[in-house]
């Protein structure tokens, strides 16, 4: 029961972030918006059926102009195996990960507006965003 995000326009996308339209950067942000959260292996797979023989380095040197751009940005996820990416929403969305299998989900904001949660101590800082995994074990494993 994999979500997947609505279509990008994806030369549209790459030119708002100020980046250059590439036939190789539209394939890996179309990849992205297909999956909901991607490992660059993955989307090095995926793309490969458009533009074969593209190199699994140059896949990653994308997603990284993505995450600088704010087009992507990288899922933190404790104890997973490889980053996770997905494309940068502007929210402050969580995670549900499944302990058996991996699959990881988008849980909406806990409890209205971000960052959702107040720290017991800021330590003086003003809290922007909070980054919460929820684990669980999903209906296929259990
Ligand atoms: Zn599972
Ligand atoms: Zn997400």
């Amino acid at each position: 029961m994999a979500h997947t995000h609505a279509p990008v326009d994806a030369p549209t996308r790459l030119r708002g972030a100020g980046l250059r339209v590439t036939a190789q950067r539209v394939a890996v942000l179309e990849a992205l918006s297909q999956t909901a959260h991607a490992a660059v292996d993955e989307l090095h797979e995926s793309v490969q059926r458009e533009i074969p023989g593209i190199a699994l380095q140059t896949v990653h040197g994308i997603v990284n102009d993505f995450t600088t751009a704010h087009v992507a940005q990288r899922v933190s996820l404790p104890g997973a195996s490889s980053a996770l990416y997905e494309l940068a929403r502007g929210d402050n969305h969580h995670h549900v990960q499944c302990i058996v299998c991996g699959r990881v989900e988008d849980v909406e904001c806990v409890v209205g507006a971000a960052p959702c949660l107040t720290p017991s101590d800021a330590h003086g800082m003003r809290i922007v965003e909070a980054a919460v995994t929820f684990r669980g074990i999903c209906e296929d494993c259990e």
